[in-house]
């Protein structure tokens, strides 16, 4: 038998299971990298937020400031106030700086993000701890001297310049980071799920094609086989009986006869006896080969025992047909089996017989046949008999 086929099926379930595990994994990295571009973007919108926020904390410092400053008298409320946006502004400073797990931003920053916040132009942390140093100095004068006070007029100025184009600066860095990584994490993307389709579609040209392909041909072989007479080659009894009865429903609709012929091997258990049993099959086999080479295209023989056959041949007459089995007879006389130390031939009885209107399957035309044949054996052998 050959275990090529089982060995091909092995290997493409390998393989299938290999490019479904790859498919997994890059789905897998998919989700991943789908998740990093989500979480990068709420962090960007935190940081936006956040640093938005300060932008409107500065604001509002130096208002209060100026407000303060205006009213030197009623200051006990506004100063507690402007402590408490000064302490939030810094420490969303301080998150936005060193990161904060709480507010959910990291410390890390891209490289003109960090200048953003350490050098200049900007040098926003300098200038952001430098203002709320001067806001808290603010806060400690005497309410009378604080009008006057120099950082009331660095307050104001910081705040309506520097500090806010450095918090601006900052806002526009986070996004355009933000645009960079995202667009790299989406190239990133477009390529797996490239990859993705490319393993798909290698999977269906290497993977399921071949494999159709070889389910095409063991069926092929199988329903060879389920045909066939594995010794002779011709067709075995259940596919005659099938292909015959096909033929008999077509003989009834055309109204053409079609005959039936029934061969045996004579003495065939003393031809075993004498030469062997491999000389028997290989007898058999010669005998199948002899009927074969001159028969019609649309003639089938079908081996139905084991030195039986039964040959079908429609739009035949009965005199046809016994003009054909003489024909066979004659042939396989005259055919000799030869091996090292054996040449013989072997002779046949044949029982002929036609189908009839009142047959109500091919079974009844091959009863006659058969019994066309064993009077053949009666009379002698080697010899035709019609039912
Ligand atoms: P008859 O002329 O009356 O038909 O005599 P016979 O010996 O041919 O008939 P019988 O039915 O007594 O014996 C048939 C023999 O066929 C017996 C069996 O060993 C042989 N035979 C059946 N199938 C095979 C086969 O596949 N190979 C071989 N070598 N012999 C087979
Ligand atoms: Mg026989
Ligand atoms: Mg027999």
């Amino acid at each position: 038998m050959d275990h090529s086929g089982i060995g091909g099926f092995r290997k493409a379930t390998l393989i299938y299971a290999g490019a479904l595990a790859l498919i997994a994994s890059l789905s897998m990295i998919t989700h991943v990298m789908v998740d990093a571009i989500v979480q990068r973007q709420e962090e960007t919108a935190r940081l936006v937020n956040i640093s938005g926020r300060q932008r409107m904390l500065s604001q509002r410092i130096a208002m209060m400031a100026l407000e303060m400053a205006q009213n030197p008298s009623e200051n006990g409320r506004m100063a507690n106030d402007m402590g408490q946006v000064i302490d939030l502004m810094e420490i969303s400073h301080k998150a936005l700086t060193y990161g904060s797990a709480e507010l959910g931003i990291s410390a890390d920053k891209s490289l003109a993000a960090a200048q953003i916040y350490d050098a200049p132009p900007f040098s926003l942390n300098a200038k952001v701890e430098a203002y709320l140093e001067d806001a808290r100095t603010f806060l400690a004068l005497p309410p009378e001297s604080r009008a006057d006070s120099v950082m009331l007029a660095s307050l104001l100025m910081s705040a309506h310049g520097p500090i806010l184009q450095s918090l601006d600066a900052a806002v526009k860095q986070y996004e355009t980071d933000s645009e960079t990584a995202i667009k790299r994490l989406r190239h990133i993307l477009l390529g797996l799920v490239g990859l993705m389709l490319a393993t798909l579609g290698a999977e269906a040209l290497f993977v399921f094609r071949p494999l159709f392909r070889k389910l095409e041909q063991a069926q092929v072989i199988l329903l060879d086989a389920a045909r066939t007479d594995p010794l002779t080659g011709c067709m075995n009894r259940r596919y005659l009986m099938d292909a015959a009865g096909r033929s008999v429903a077509l003989a009834a609709r055309t109204q053409t006869p079609l005959s039936v012929i029934m061969i045996d091997i004579d003495h065939f258990k003393q031809i075993n006896d004498t030469y062997g049993h491999a000389l028997g099959d290989e007898a058999l086999l010669v005998l199948v080969r002899t009927i074969l080479a001159d028969i019609r295209a649309s003639d089938f023989l079908g081996r139905i025992g084991g030195e039986e056959f039964a040959m079908v041949l429609p739009d035949t007459s009965l005199e046809s047909a016994s003009q054909v089995a003489e024909k066979l007879r004659e042939r396989v006389m005259a055919t000799r089996i030869t091996s090292d130390d054996a040449d013989f031939s072997i002779t046949i009885s044949i029982g002929l017989a036609q189908i009839l209107p009142d047959d109500k399957d091919f079974m009844a035309a091959l009863e006659r046949a058969d019994k066309a044949l064993y009077k053949a054996k009666q009379n002698g052998r080697n010899r035709i008999e019609i039912s």
